[in-house]
């Protein structure tokens, strides 16, 4: 088994970093935050001084941060050990992306951008999907490392292919949710049940995720955060992050997206009003005048 660097170790790369230890890794962690630095600890991560410390002793580096300034800021501190391969594991803008792989090439390592989808829930139990940009040697590297945190391991393409898939995906996400909460709303005013308007749509053209297995009303979906007050899930800070993410690279790519730009400022809106720690479908609140 592989010496693993595992850099941020927040809500999501805590319990990634206990994963691949379970599954017999050795793993260096490193956090800014000395309670997630003890927590990752006592799952069995070795605590590190520092990522280049961590790195100089891994096959595989994994990084899982906020943004793109923070995965090139330590990339850019980082020597890799000979025939290294290096994850990152955050969303993070395209050209951010990019230029990680580029730092990584200069300096002889592999790289793979590996963006993920399945939030903390599957973080936790191991079932997240991973989206992979990179050569056809890193995603073979990387298949095997990432699979114990994973279900679902999909080669996108070339370097910052999994990003952009990641932002493809949520653009999607944020868009139908915002039309499926509508929906819900305009059915409400007409009188109609939440229950008839699932039981039609959800078999009909209507379909999508964000009504059947995510329904912004509680009720016709038991498990989706609606019936929990809109406890995230996935918090709608997080969704636009990534619509705004979306809207970078469609202004930098000369992509028409008028439905994800109106679904960014929607949240952006959410967000200000006091929505951003909820769970981004109860934007159904703010579109009844309540949020
Ligand atoms: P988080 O804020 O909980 O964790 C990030 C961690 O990185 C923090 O603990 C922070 O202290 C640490 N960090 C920042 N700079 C560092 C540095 N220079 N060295 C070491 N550690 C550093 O965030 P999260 O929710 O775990 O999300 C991580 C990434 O995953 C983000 O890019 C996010 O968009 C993405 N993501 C999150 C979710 C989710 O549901 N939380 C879902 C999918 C993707």
């Amino acid at each position: 088994m592989s010496t693993i660097a595992f850099i941020g170790l927040g809500n999501m790369g805590g319990p990634m970093a206990a994963n691949l230890v379970k599954s017999g890794h050795e793993v260096l962690g490193v956090d800014l935050v000395a309670e997630l630095r003890e927590a990752a600890q006592a799952g069995g991560v070795k605590i590190a001084a520092s990522a280049a410390e961590a790195a100089a002793q891994a096959d595989v580096v994994v990084t899982m941060l906020p943004a793109g300034r923070h995965v090139l800021g330590v990339w850019g501190e980082l020597t890799p050990k000979a025939g290294a391969l290096w994850i990152d594991s955050s969303t993070i803008d395209v050209d951010s992306a990019r230029k990680a792989h580029k730092l990584a090439q200069d300096k002889g390592a592999l790289s793979i951008d590996a963006p993920v989808s399945g939030g903390v829930g599957g973080a936790k139990a191991g079932t997240l999907t991973f989206m992979c940009g990179g050569s056809e040697a890193a995603f073979a590297a990387a298949k095997p490392v990432l699979e114990r945190m994973g279900k679902r391991i999909v080669h996108c393409g070339a370097a910052g292919a999994g990003q952009a898939a990641k932002i493809c995906n949520n653009m999607i996400l944020g868009a139908t949710m915002i039309a499926t909460c509508e929906a819900f709303v305009l059915g409400e005013k007409l009188g109609l049940s939440h229950q008839a308007l699932y039981d039609v749509a959800s078999t009909s053209s209507g379909q999508s995720w964000s009504l059947s297995s995510y329904c912004p009303v509680p009720g016709p979906v038991p498990a989706s955060p609606a019936n929990n007050g809109y406890k995230p899930g996935f918090a709608a800070a997080l969704m636009l992050k990534d619509l705004k993410l979306a809207q970078e690279a469609a202004l930098a790519s000369g992509a028409n997206t008028p439905l994800g730009a109106a679904a960014a400022q929607l949240y952006a809106l959410f967000n200000a009003g006091g929505g951003a720690g909820a769970d981004f479908s109860g934007i159904i609140e703010f579109l009844r005048g309540r949020g």
